[in-house]
């Protein structure tokens, strides 16, 4: 092989191995494409993920934007024939077995308002959630049902007004305190709201009969806490 033989072939050799790493490269991004595609894709289809304190069970679904959606009709329809300077909320809880079968259980519409007259208890302990909070204890106390065929027991809380930041705090644990009143571990808490700013949002304190404008179910907000285990 002559010297120039040689360098030619040398440089072949480079040429095949730059072009091989370009297509490494090529095939790398074409990945993380597919990956982040189907990221966003997760991310922006609420029904497909746990976001919103939803679960499969058997194929079937527990849909909990849907429910607060249920809970926050209910709430408007009271409200409409009870007009309250006040909030109104409702809660419910849905067992779903393992077969696809479901059992909804929905409480009373809760009126909200601060207490101002009790001394001994807090401010908000007449806030529609705490009332909301107390039922559902007593109703998971009471409540049997087989854990071999349970596969998610949701329990969603509604508010026509915003969350306080005192209640707000002390939800960070009532998952925990429900799962040991149910004895499962398969309980999962989600509390809603009408987003403020929304065409749903009002004042009860200014409407107390409401808008007119019916709840949109893309007005609810899932508020966001770091439950406890
Ligand atoms: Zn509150």
């Amino acid at each position: 092989m002559s010297e120039q033989q040689y360098l030619f072939r040398a440089d072949q050799r480079r040429r095949r191995k730059s072009r091989g790493t370009v297509i490494f490269l090529l095939l790398c991004l074409l990945v993380v494409l597919v990956f982040a595609d189907s990221a966003v894709r997760l991310g922006n289809d609420g029904t497909s993920t746990t976001t919103e304190g939803q679960g499969l069970s058997n194929g079937k679904q527990f849909n909990g934007r849907q429910e607060a959606f249920l809970l926050a009709q209910k709430a408007e329809e009271y409200r409409a024939g009870h007009p309250f300077n006040g909030n109104y909320g409702a809660a419910s809880y849905t067992l779903c077995y393992a077969d696809g079968s479901q059992q909804r259980v929905p409480s009373p519409i809760a009126p909200g308002y601060d207490n101002t007259t009790d001394k001994t208890k807090p401010r908000n302990y007449t806030h529609s959630e705490q009332a909301l909070y107390r039922w559902l204890q007593n109703q998971l106390a009471a409540t049997s049902f087989d854990p071999q065929t349970l596969a998610g027991l949701y329990v969603i809380i509604f508010s026509q007004v915003g969350i306080c930041d005192l209640c707000l705090s002390e939800m960070v644990s009532w998952q925990a305190t429900l799962r040991q009143v149910a004895q499962t571990k398969a309980l999962y808490l989600a509390i809603w709201e009408i987003q403020w700013g929304t065409p749903s949002a009002f004042s009860p304190t200014e409407q107390p009969k409401g808008t007119g404008t019916p709840v949109a179910i893309a007005d609810l907000r899932r508020v966001t806490i770091r439950l406890t285990p």
